[in-house]
């Protein structure tokens, strides 16, 4: 079938994918691969392309556009492929005595039909792809919708994703809150939303008139907890490089640092240098630093810029979207700075006594994405995983966990529901239905 001229109603297009998936043409292994395959070829044949766009959309680098979304990707379908037939292989269960020694039971993995992707505009191309993954690997047929508030990376997904996909099987809806709004209201197998809450209510809401199932992969404040005995040069740049990678407009990005008044002071100085030695003196003129998405959020993240004692940063040039990679030191905990998820380039510290007061300070608040700590003491480390509950928590490292294809990667509480990358996106994106088999003689 060819795509028509006209954009289609989205009530036409998941109408059309429901029909193509009536007919089983997406639950064979073949088309699933064949499906992924394809996808691996556009992003190694026009991967250019989609990094042209990410750079016009946030000012991203070449590499970074690689690193973080297109080779990005590109693991993730290799993973799949590699290991999708153990994925999708039916798990025998125990079956009990009242039901002879003859029956048997099993699990087997069934797609759940037309699913629905919407993804935001940080990651544009990763955080609608790597779902996509998984929804065809599942099986599913899929409309994926692109954040339009990355246009150039939007456009570029609309135009190359039906140029070596399956169209009957998977469609781009582009658009903003009219056309997403149009498309919540059609029935859906599945909603793989990810975003802010806000949107994330209004997306549940909507599913559950049909009672879809949803996955929201959130955000929140992530925070980076430093203990006083560790190597603070080897943390001051992890914490740096974790940061201000695309401008701090990463959900997983450490949101603000926790540690006490000593560590802080001595951190200080060597989070300047790590920004001086990542950036230059001049992060502006550095090809490897992004700039912030649009006006809106560049004006909402300089009003930040007054909660704290400039460390580090602070420059900031409206009409380039440019802000500096900033700390802020002294930062009150009621400052504007704590009270939302920054999502850009602001690293504040905020000062605790010790241990007790720094998990305190973290169940006061909603549960994050992810929590980083950096301590070489073995209790400290327990002590967090067992006294705290987070989407992610990293030992050492910022943001790694995400690039572990087989950790389930999402949010607790406020900051999501569901988890995704690698067999955890076929749990999400299928169907496990129990199969009990008494033989009649
Ligand atoms: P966004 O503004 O691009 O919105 C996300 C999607 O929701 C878009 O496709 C948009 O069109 C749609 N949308 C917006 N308003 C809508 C409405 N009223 N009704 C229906 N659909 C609507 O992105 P954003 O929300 O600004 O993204 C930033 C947030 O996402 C941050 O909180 C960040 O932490 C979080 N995030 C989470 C993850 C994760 O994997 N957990 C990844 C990236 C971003």
């Amino acid at each position: 079938m060819t795509t028509p001229a006209t954009p289609e109603q989205p009530a036409d297009v998941v109408a059309r994918l429901r029909a193509t998936f009536r007919t089983g043409r997406t639950k064979p292994v073949a088309w699933r691969t064949e499906q992924l395959r394809r996808l691996r070829e556009l992003l190694t044949e026009r991967g250019a392309d989609l990094a042209d766009a990410l750079h016009t959309d946030l000012g991203k680098s070449s590499a970074e556009a690689y690193r973080t979304e297109i080779d990005f990707t590109v693991r993730e379908i290799d993973h799949t492929l590699d290991h999708l037939d153990g994925w999708l292989r039916p798990e025998s269960a125990p079956v009990p005595a009242h039901l002879g020694a003859d029956a048997t039971a099993w699990t087997q993995v069934d797609p759940l039909g037309v699913v629905l992707v919407i993804a935001p505009w940080n990651y544009p191309a990763q955080l609608l792809l790597a779902p996509l993954v998984g929804a065809l690997a599942a099986g599913n047929a899929v409309v994926v919708k692109p954040s339009e508030l990355a246009p150039a990376t939007s456009a570029a997904l609309a135009r190359l994703l039906p140029a070596y996909l399956d169209t009957d099987a998977v469609a781009v809806v582009e658009g903003g809150i009219p056309e997403t709004t149009a498309l919540l209201a059609e029935r859906f197998d599945h909603i793989f939303y990810t975003g802010n809450g806000t949107v994330g209510r209004v997306v549940l809401r909507a599913a559950a008139e049909h009672l879809t199932p949803v996955t929201l992969e959130l955000g929140g404040k992530s925070p980076a907890f430093v203990d006083r005995d560790a190597d603070l040069s080897v943390i001051a740049d992890r914490l740096a490089r974790g940061k201000f990678l695309n401008a701090g407009q990463t959900c997983v990005a450490p949101d603000y640092v926790l540690t006490d008044p000593e560590t802080a002071a001595a951190l200080e100085p060597l989070l300047a240098r790590a920004v001086e030695t990542l950036y230059g003196s001049d992060p502006q003129a550095s090809d490897a630093y992004g700039r912030i998405i649009n006006e809106r959020h560049f004006d909402r993240l300089a009003a930040l810029l007054d909660s704290g004692r400039i460390v580090v940063g602070g420059g900031k040039d409206r009409t380039d979207k440019y802000l500096a990679p900033t700390v802020l030191a002294d930062v009150d905990p009621g400052s504007p700075v704590m009270r939302e998820e920054i999502f850009g380039p602001i690293l504040p510290i905020v000062t605790v006594e010790g241990l007790d007061e720094a998990i305190a300070f973290i169940n006061d608040r909603d549960k994050p994405l992810a929590l980083y700590v950096f301590t070489e003491s073995g209790e400290t480390r327990s002590r967090i995983a067992a006294e705290t509950s987070s989407g992610g928590l990293g030992y050492g490292l910022p943001l790694a966990h995400l690039t572990v294809s087989d950790l389930p990667f999402g949010g607790v509480g406020e900051s999501g529901m569901g988890s995704y990358h690698g067999r955890w996106s076929i749990e999400t994106f299928s169907h496990r239905k129990a199969v009990l088999d008494k033989p009649l003689h």
